[in-house]
């Protein structure tokens, strides 16, 4: 299978040629078709393994261009530095695309933060303390959210992200795609799996 397989638009395929990826990773193979046809995923795989483009290239295909001003699409990382990652793979793929996209965390100033929100935002990417601490102060609605994708579950839940993290599930809507990525299979994220995740799809690398 090659790039040029998945359902993915010119800019999209314009953009992996310009990265210099020649054919997707196995995670790719087989995550990128599943989320296409809008299905529930539970991805195991490693950083390293081209996970973050398993959601992310057909996410951008999902949104298409900018609309509206509150975000469409919301990615949780547990980290500033695996958030900011995440937001340049996306710049990355997305350099053909008229989308806007951003990165929010905490240890650092809202206001910043705040002022790119409010230049209306399609894909967020958030530790879920920033989020939460955004959201109450009124800076985005939640209620466009389709699709929700939390990467390195695994870290989130040891580093106790979950209360935040059934905050998040209780303000944005219950219909919606959900995408959980993690580099192990434990009992707590077997759990997290089932609390959130609606006839899930299991991919493993
Ligand atoms: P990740 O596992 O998402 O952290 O990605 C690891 C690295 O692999 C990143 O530097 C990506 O840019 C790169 N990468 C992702 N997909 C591919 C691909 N299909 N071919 C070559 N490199 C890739």
């Amino acid at each position: 299978k090659n790039f040029s397989d998945f359902k993915l638009n010119k800019q999209v395929l314009n953009a992996i040629v310009e990265a210099g990826y020649t054919s997707p990773t196995p995670i790719q193979k087989k995550a990128i078709p599943l989320v296409l046809s809008g299905h529930d995923v539970m991805g195991i795989a490693q950083t390293g393994t081209g996970k973050t483009a398993a959601f992310v290239l057909p996410l951008l295909m999902k949104l298409k261009y900018a609309q509206g001003q509150d975000p469409r699409a919301l990615i949780l990382a547990p980290t500033r530095e695996l958030a900011i990652q995440i937001n340049e793979n996306i710049q990355k793929y997305a350099t053909y695309l008229d989308l806007r996209f951003t990165a929010v965390y905490g240890g650092t100033g809202m206001k910043a933060q705040e002022e790119k929100l409010a230049e209306g935002i399609d894909i967020l990417v958030a530790t879920p303390g920033r989020f939460m601490d955004l959201y109450r102060k009124g800076v985005f609605g939640t209620k466009q959210i389709k699709t929700l994708a939390i990467d390195e579950a695994d870290k989130m839940m040891d580093m106790g992200f979950m209360p935040q993290i059934r905050q998040i599930l209780e303000i944005i809507p219950v219909k919606r795609q959900n995408l959980l990525f993690s580099a192990t299979m434990s009992e707590i994220v077997e759990n997290l799996s089932a609390e959130f995740l609606e006839f899930p799809e299991k991919v493993e690398v």
